[in-house]
């Protein structure tokens, strides 16, 4: 059986990166950059107050109290007429262009506001050359590369880009996933279900995961139990850049997606060395990728995080396609053997600047309100047998948890190494 990271090598060598798109910038939260950033201009184009007050000379105000004649009013959005010469300042405010000959910003708090105005003696002194001065270029030089393709865009990036005055972005285009449920037994919500019957809950967690993870859900509805009807759905599903079933891909009499991705396209793996989430399908039909996830509702979530969404994230030019990874210690026991990475459900809490992982009490692959309870999945090792108390890596799935200052990315191979201790 293949290890999680042999499995997750080669879903993501099988990548091909998407087309870019323009978008406007509106539109461009949480998109990945397809184009580097230059700045055409300097941002801000021009030596600015960052004050309400006074420019002046500093040396002006070497000897406490001074007053100073006024020569004119700046407001922002205003170019200045006259030169600041010694003995002599203008009014200006937040943000309007600095008048040529003043090289200091006294705030209109340190005066009295007159004309002349009287510079009152404070602790901080005078003036000295540059204060309150916001410099040509001082956030963004001309030429500058800002932000490098594969970049998530985060609002303070689109703001940045806004700021250049661009008024739209390239970004990767949003893959299609089409999302197949299977099953005779599996009916939507709103239709009445007979005996023997359950409600999907599979296709709506999928929708909102391949959502989240910056693609297009398509949603493709149920298939039947057979091969016949298999191929009709299945074959309505190849406009998609990557195809996601879940349910038949197990030993059943009745499981024929894999036999199906085998005889009539490409079966490229199945199974996995994971609980859960054994049962795990990769090939291709007609072309396009396919992921069979098993039915079980956990293991097909679970399934998603470890394998489709990395895939989805490279897709996009995501330089980061992992979730993130924290070293967390362990309260309780997660019970296994050697042979499969177990992927248990834990909650995650923070105390004394560290994160305590915490099993969820039902871990049954069919119990979907362990999902819904569980901030991260442990990645305990294969080679590991079962772990009481010491320290586990936690892949987080509730951004609620994220820090940049504790957490790795990716599984083992794809991360900085982690001592797990187990
Ligand atoms: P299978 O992988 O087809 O053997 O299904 C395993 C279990 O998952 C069975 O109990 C199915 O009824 C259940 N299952 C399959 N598809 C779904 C779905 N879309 N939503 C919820 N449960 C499902
Ligand atoms: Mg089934």
């Amino acid at each position: 059986m293949l290890s999680v990271d042999d499995a997750l090598s080669r879903v993501l060598s099988a990548v091909r990166p998407v087309l870019a798109e323009r978008v406007p910038l509106v539109d461009a939260y949480d998109r990945v950059l397809a184009e580097a950033i230059v700045s055409p201009r300097n941002v801000p184009p021009w030596d600015n107050s960052a004050m309400d007050g006074f420019a002046v000379v500093a040396s002006d105000l070497a000897e406490l109290p001074v007053a100073l004649p006024v020569l004119e009013t700046i407001p922002a959005g205003a170019v200045p007429t006259l030169t600041v010469t010694a003995g002599a300042c203008s009014r200006i405010m937040t943000g309007a262009p600095m008048p040529s000959g003043a090289d200091a910003v006294v705030m209109i708090e340190h005066t009295d506001g007159g004309d002349p105005v009287t510079f009152a003696v404070t602790s901080s002194g005078g003036a000295t050359p540059g204060q309150n001065v916001r410099p040509c270029g001082g956030d963004v030089a001309q030429g500058d590369t800002v932000l490098e393709p594969g970049r998530v865009l985060d609002p303070a990036a689109v703001g940045l880009i806004s700021s250049l005055g661009f008024p739209s972005v390239l970004v990767a285009q949003r893959p299609r996933v089409a999302i197949l449920s299977t099953g005779d037994e599996v009916v939507e919500p709103g239709w009445p279900a007979h005996a023997g019957q359950i409600y999907s809950s599979n296709t709506l967690t999928l929708m909102g995961l391949v959502k989240r993870a910056g693609a297009e859900p398509i949603h493709c509805g149920i298939a039947p139990d057979d091969p016949e009807g298999l191929r009709a759905a299945l074959s309505r599903c190849l406009r998609a850049d990557l195809v996601v079933t879940t349910g038949g891909v197990s030993m059943g009499d009745f499981d024929h997606v894999k036999d199906f991705f085998q005889s009539h396209g490409a079966l490229e793996f199945w199974k996995v060395a994971m609980k859960p989430g054994k049962p795990l399908a990769f090939g291709s039909f007609g072309g396009v990728p396919c992921f069979g996830l098993p039915g079980n509702p956990v293991s097909c979530m679970v399934n998603f995080y470890q394998f489709v969404r990395p895939v989805i994230r490279k897709t996009l030019g995501d330089p980061r396609p992992h979730l993130p990874v924290v070293e967390a210690r362990l309260e309780g026991r997660i019970g296994k053997k050697k042979g499969r990475a177990e992927l248990a459900r834990v909650t995650l809490r923070l105390e004394d600047g560290g994160f305590v992982a915490t099993p969820v009490s039902r871990q049954s692959s069919g119990v979907l309100t362990s999902m819904a309870e569980c901030d991260g999945l442990s990645l305990v090792p294969a080679d590991s047998g079962a772990v009481e108390g010491g320290r586990i890596r936690v892949q987080v799935l509730d951004p609620r948890f994220l820090d940049g200052a504790t957490a790795n990315y990716g599984w083992p191979d794809h991360a900085p190494k982690v001592d797990h201790g187990c």
